[in-house]
Parts: C-alpha cells; structure tokens; sequence
C-alpha cells in the first residue's frame, strides 16, 4: 500500500541525482558565467590565474558531490539529499568569488537566492536560518576585509547600503521559506492522515469488525495463493471448516450480545493455537475456516483438536451454565485439486461431524 505514497528507493536515488546535478550545472554554470563577464570587464581583482584556480577549486567540490552520488555513498547519511551540505558549499563559492569582484559584487551575492530556491522543499526553516545568517554575515566579513586591504578598489558606503539591502531581501526570503517550511509540514501531516485512512479502510474491507478474522472473500483469494504455493511444493496444506455447535440455542438462551461474546472467544482461542502463517478467515454467521500450511495431517489434526478442546472448556461469566462445543471438517490439499474443490471436501466433512453427534472433528476423504 506504501508503494503508491513513497518513492522506490532506487527511483529516488534517481531522482536526487537528476536533481542535484542539474542545480550544479545551472547554478555553478551561472555563477562561473558571471564571474568570467566580470573578468572580461576587468572588474575581477586578481587577474586570470586567481580566477581559473578559484572555479577550479569550486568545480572539483561540485564534481565531488556527484561523484559521491554516482557511488551511492550519501544514501548512507542521515540526509542522503545532501542540500544542506551543497547549499553551504555553493554559498561559500560565492562568498569566495565576491572577495575579488568588484563593481558587480551585489549580482554575484544575488545568485544566494537561486541556492536557496533549490532546498526549498527539503531544508528545515532552522538550516535556511542558519545558511542565511552564515550568508549576510560572510558577506560582512568579506566586506570588511576588503574595507582593510583594498579600501582604494570599492565605494564603501555604497557597499554596506547594498549589504543591508542584501540582508532585508534575505529576511523577506527567509519569510517566504517560513510559510513553505509550514505548508510543508501541514502536508505531510495531512498526507500521514490520509495514509492511515487508507491503512484502516482496506482493513475494514477484508477484517470482520467482530472476529478480526478475514472475511471470505479475501480469504478466497488467499486460500487460491496458498493453494498455488503449496502445488509449487511449498508445503502440505489444510484447509478446516469450524461451525459452532447448537449456536442458535445460544442465542435464544443468553441473548445475542452473549452469542457475539461467544464468538469472539472463539477467535480469541483460535487465535491463540495459529500461528503467523496460519489464516482464519468468518465466512459468516458461527462459520470459520483455516487455512493451515503444515509438514502432515497429523500436525493439522493437533492444532485444530486443540482448538475444539479449548473452547470445551471456556466458561463465561455472564453465562455460568454454557459449554460451548465447534464441529470441524479438514481437508488436506490433494494433488491438482482447485481450492473449489478442496473447500468442498472441508465442508462435507464438517456436515459428518454434524451429522455424527458433533463437537468432533472428521477428516475428509480424498475423491
Ligand atoms: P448447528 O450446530 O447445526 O450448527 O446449529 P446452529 O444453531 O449453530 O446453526 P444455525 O445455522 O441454525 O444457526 C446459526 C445462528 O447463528 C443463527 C444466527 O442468528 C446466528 N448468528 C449469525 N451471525 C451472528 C452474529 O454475528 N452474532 C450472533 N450473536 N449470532 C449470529
Ligand atoms: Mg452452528
Ligand atoms: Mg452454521
């Protein structure tokens, strides 16, 4: 049921790959792009040297992330999308390279907006905080440096008034990622929801509410599974048909709420002799069946002896005179037989231990 909320981890591997590389490509592309028109125009302190062994140093981090990728490295990390780690990376590029441009030194801190736009729907608010506090504030420092060693190449005053612009649009985007980062939340919560709705439909679609056994018809198409394993020679199968004895008298004498308490202790003794292979199924009224994978009939016989034997000895508070006895007809699965005519032997069984002074169990010939 989960497959059709969450993605294939395999397919998301996929798709954070395609995602990661393509911020790389477009942002780092754009970045590099910018940089080398301010190269061109002479606005990039430093010269060419300074300018190829800085994009060289930031390319060989981008080539990393990928290549970490490629080798299924990060799906070992708490945060196998790695946006954080990628966000502070591309930012610190940025910082670095706004260190040597000037002129254009706003349009390179702008590209933060792009960064951040890529964790959108990944990051926490508190990462966004945190990634943009370590932004403005290294763009501070880098101002302040160069306020201290080349305080001839800017306008400092212009600077700091396009800083704190800076600083305003990142509270604003900060705002921005605020309300994402609840929306988000509320979705996933509302998602988390829906798949418990889901979960609890689809249980009430093959659970009988009183028993918890399943009801017949997905027990059918349980039973022609097990049948289908058992030809392939999983193991032996037998299927058992359970009828409770006299139940209409239960009924009559103690009152139908007593004939529901009555089931259920019956499904709670069941209960109690299966095990998780075994399937119980309410094929309605005071009729069961159980569908036991077992090495031999005398393993079927045991368990279901043990059941008729149990409930021959439940007593009930609220009804200190009744004795409860079940009927039972067991078939074990014969070579090419349909799970049609399986049930039917399991069923004309039982009818023998009616007929035969009930409270038994007869195991059914094979035709
Ligand atoms: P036998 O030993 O031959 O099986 O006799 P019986 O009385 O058990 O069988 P019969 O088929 O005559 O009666 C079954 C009764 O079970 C009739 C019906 O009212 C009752 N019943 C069916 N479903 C429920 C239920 O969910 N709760 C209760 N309390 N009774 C139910
Ligand atoms: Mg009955
Ligand atoms: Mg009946």
């Amino acid at each position: 049921m989960d497959q059709t909320l969450t993605l294939h981890p395999v397919a998301l591997q996929s798709q954070q790959l395609r995602r990661v590389r393509f911020a790389i490509l477009a942002g780092g592309g754009a970045h590099t792009l910018l940089c080398w028109i301010a190269l061109q125009l002479d606005f990039f302190r430093g010269g060419e040297f300074l300018f190829y062994s800085l994009f060289a140093g930031i390319w060989a981090g981008h080539l990393l992330f990928i290549l970490f990728m490629l080798m299924g490295l990060n799906r070992r990390l708490a945060e196998p999308s790695m946006i954080m780690p990628l966000m502070v990376w591309s930012t610190t590029g940025l910082l670095i390279t706004a260190l040597f441009v000037d002129q254009v030194r706003l349009c390179v801190m702008l590209l933060f907006f792009a960064i951040v736009q890529l964790g959108v729907f990944q990051a926490s608010l508190r990462q966004f905080m945190a990634l943009a506090s370590y932004c403005v504030l290294g763009y501070a420092i880098v101002l302040g440096v160069i306020c201290v060693y080349w305080p001839e190449a800017i306008d400092a005053r212009g600077e700091w008034i396009q800083w704190g612009l800076f600083s305003v649009m990142v509270v604003a985007a900060m705002l921005l990622a605020s309300e994402i980062s609840t929306i988000r939340f509320q979705l996933g919560r509302r998602n988390q929801q829906l798949a418990e709705i889901v979960e609890r439909i689809h249980e009430m679609a093959v659970k009988d509410e009183l028993t918890g056994f399943y009801r017949r018809r997905h027990a059918m198409e349980l039973l022609n599974n097990a049948c289908g394993q058992s030809a392939r020679g999983a193991y032996q199968l037998a299927v058992v048909y359970l009828d409770l004895d006299h139940f209409k008298r239960t009924n009559d004498q103690y009152g139908h709420r007593m004939g529901d308490a009555v089931l259920q202790r019956f499904a709670d003794v069941a209960r109690r002799h299966l095990t998780k292979q075994d399937l119980a199924a309410r094929l309605g009224g005071e009729e069961f069946m159980l569908v036991l994978p077992v090495t031999d009939q005398e393993e079927a016989r045991n368990l279901v002896e043990g059941i008729l034997m149990s409930m021959r000895s439940q007593r009930f508070k609220d009804a200190p005179g009744l004795m409860v006895t079940v009927s039972g007809g067991l078939a074990m699965r014969a070579d090419g037989e349909t799970p049609a005519q399986l049930i039917k032997r399991a069923d004309l069984a039982l009818y023998r231990a009616k007929e035969t002074g009930r409270d038994k169990l007869i195991i059914g010939e094979t035709e």
